[in-house]
């Protein structure tokens, strides 16, 4: 068959068989069957449990057992906006080996909204996923996709972009929503400021947030299947972020956000905030840090002790045809993957690289077939699943250190970005120094490297 007139028939008929289940899945469910955890807490809806802890760094291996599935973290979860991800069917990420996708309050309520929502017996039922879903508060999503949001100590206010009617967004509001959608992880409605922003704005957004946090406890009717996660905020203010993980922490809820970072502001400021909120949230608790996708970012950030992540990134990239690959981004537009007939990565076992070339999904991309964009999205997710094994097991086999030394010089070669190099040495690891391998890195004063390939 010419590659001109492929169709989403053909692409039907090879994806009928199901993707072999990793031998790192196998080996991550050995280790928990047969350890003990080290450190663990319980609240009604979610029971957390550390398996294990990295010797050098503050990263950890922990059970997180929730009201529909058990995930293992650290962990990657995809956003599906809609409730689906793009183009992806429930079976499927399942099995990619996702635990836990995200789901966007705002999109859901405003399409198809909370009536329909209620009939339907909640999200879960709606699109037929039966494991882990966490649900956005709708406030960021207000805040950034609406220019007219106002916020004031009631809530936020804002223009219905699909009828022009002036709604509010309040704590209560918000909750009943996501009580509605019926997540096993609901989120705080926060006072959202772009990282960007300083002065008494970031300490009034912190203040508020706390409050709001209050009220979202209060709100919420389904304490014993819905856990509340509070979000640490404060800015880029050492004080402020610390007084937020503080008083979040007397609260006693079964885990925390750290959110307002991925904003725009520098990577060195971002993991500095990432560095103290972990510092002072309870070690017994699982943690998330919001936005959070690129390759680097989740390496790093598990050094820090994070627990949890969510990003756009790896779906959104799919749609302009890039794969992710260790060293960056596979451009598959690119007239030299036209007669390029190995598969994006011969190492991944996901679906698409196992049945299709690089040929193959380059003349996909270039005529528009939006199966192109699908068969990519399955290979990033696949992708970053595995990382996030890979992750796990380096932790429990307590060699997280020399993982982290051979993901950077995969990714960035000898030339690692200096914020990378300085977060790590607060992690007692020094990419500076030789290692037995040889290798060492130099750093570059610059925040992101992006390589296409
Ligand atoms: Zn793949």
């Amino acid at each position: 068959m010419k590659t001109d007139t492929v169709s989403a028939e053909l692409v039907a008929e090879k994806v009928i068989k199901k993707p072999k289940l990793a031998a790192d899945s196998e080996k991550l469910e050995q280790f928990y069957l047969n350890n003990k955890p080290l450190l663990s807490s319980e609240s009604p809806a979610l029971k957390f449990e550390i398996f294990a802890k990295c010797s050098t760094t503050k990263a950890r291996a922990s059970l997180m057992h929730l009201p529909h599935f058990t995930a293992q973290t650290p962990m990657f979860m995809p956003v599906g906006t809609m409730g689906t991800m793009k183009g992806l069917t429930p079976e499927q990420l399942v099995d990619l080996d996702c635990h836990v996708i995200l789901g966007n309050t705002y999109h859901l309520g405003s399409h198809p909204g909370q009536e329909i929502m209620e009939k339907a017996g909640g999200l879960h039922k709606f699109m037929g996923w039966n494991r882990g879903l966490l649900t956005d508060s709708g406030g960021f999503q207000m805040v950034s996709l609406l220019k007219l949001a106002n916020i004031t100590e009631e809530g936020v206010e804002f223009e219905n972009p699909y009828n022009g009617e002036k709604m509010l967004l309040t704590p209560e509001e918000s909750i009943s929503l996501q009580n509605t959608i019926g997540a096993d992880i609901i989120m705080q409605l926060d006072d959202v400021v772009s990282s960007l922003v300083s002065g008494p704005r970031v300490k009034e957004a912190m203040e508020r947030s706390i409050r709001w946090l209050d009220r979202c406890i209060v709100a919420n009717k389904n304490k014993t299947t819905q856990n509340l996660f509070p979000i640490v905020q404060g800015g880029l203010d050492v004080e402020l972020r610390k007084t937020s993980a503080s008083e979040l922490s007397k609260r006693e809820s079964p885990g925390y956000a750290i959110g307002g970072l991925s904003g725009g502001e520098s990577k060195d400021e971002f993991w500095r905030m990432v560095d103290i909120s972990t510092d002072i949230l309870p070690e017994n608790k699982p943690r998330y840090c919001m936005g959070v996708g690129y390759s680097e970012d989740l390496v790093v950030c598990s050094a820090l002790g994070v627990d949890m992540y969510d990003c756009v990134f790896p779906t959104r990239t799919a749609r302009f045809g890039n794969a992710l690959v260790v060293e960056g981004s596979m451009v598959l537009k690119s007239g030299k993957y036209a007669k390029d007939h190995r598969p994006i990565d011969s190492e991944c076992g996901c679906m698409t690289c196992t049945k299709f070339s690089r040929s193959f999904l380059h003349n996909l991309i270039i005529t528009k077939e939006t199966v192109g964009c699908h068969l990519i999205s399955i290979h990033n997710i696949a992708f970053q699943m595995r990382l996030m094994r890979e992750i796990k097991l380096a932790i429990m086999e307590d060699r997280y250190p020399e993982y982290v030394r051979s993901f950077m010089s995969r990714r960035f070669g000898n030339k690692v970005p200096l914020w990378i190099v300085n977060c790590l040495k607060s992690q007692n690891i020094d990419l500076t120094v030789p290692d037995e391998n040889g290798y060492s890195a130099v750093p570059v004063d610059q925040d992101i490297i992006r390589v296409n390939i």
